[in-house]
């Protein structure tokens, strides 16, 4: 297995959880009496870069999907984490009206929804349409697919008008 970043050979186990089935993938009623997948959950640490990570046992798009089961808004601890986190990141970056924040991975727009308070614009990325229906729901536009090159050049950098702002790139990675 080699690292998804810089493609040095893995040889170091950061930890080892054994087996688990995919997160978030809850069974239905009908589904407990079947067989249910589970896949070796060891973790890795690069050598070179130090990137820690999973070897890609399943598809991305099929953990991340229509039916997913995580809204990042259920919790309100979180909920009250990420308005803090915006307070503090509009007062020591001074986001305002010109500039715009694009989250990867927004989910249900827990976050966005509080640069939309103060009328920052923002853009959301994330591969489950469910999610990202209530986050339309409260106002934040949100692109339905994962984040990479390919959406880069065809959403963002083929879109000029995006860069009529002052482009500010948050990547939130706190989940
Ligand atoms: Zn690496």
């Amino acid at each position: 297995m080699k690292c998804r970043h810089c493609n040095t050979e893995l040889r170091n186990v950061f930890t080892d959880l054994v087996y688990s089935p995919v997160s978030n993938a809850m069974l239905s009623r009908e589904q407990l009496n079947g067989p249910e997948s589970y896949y070796p959950l060891k973790i890795f640490v690069c050598d070179n870069c130090y990137l820690v990570q999973v070897d890609e046992m399943e598809k991305a798009d099929k953990i991340f999907d229509e039916e997913y089961t995580y809204f990042s808004s259920f919790s309100k601890s979180w909920l009250q984490h990420a308005k803090d986190y915006v307070e503090m990141m509009i007062e020591k970056f001074g986001f305002d009206e010109k500039s715009l924040v694009l989250e990867i991975a927004s989910n249900d727009g827990y976050l966005l929804q509080y640069f939309n308070e103060h009328n920052v614009p923002v853009l959301g990325v994330d591969p489950t349409a469910n999610t990202a229906r209530e986050a339309e729901k409260k106002g934040v536009r949100t692109i339905v697919d994962f984040f990479g090159s390919k959406l880069a050049k065809e959403y963002l950098l083929e879109n000029g008008k995006l860069f009529d702002h002052h482009f500010n790139i948050i990547l939130c990675m706190l989940k």
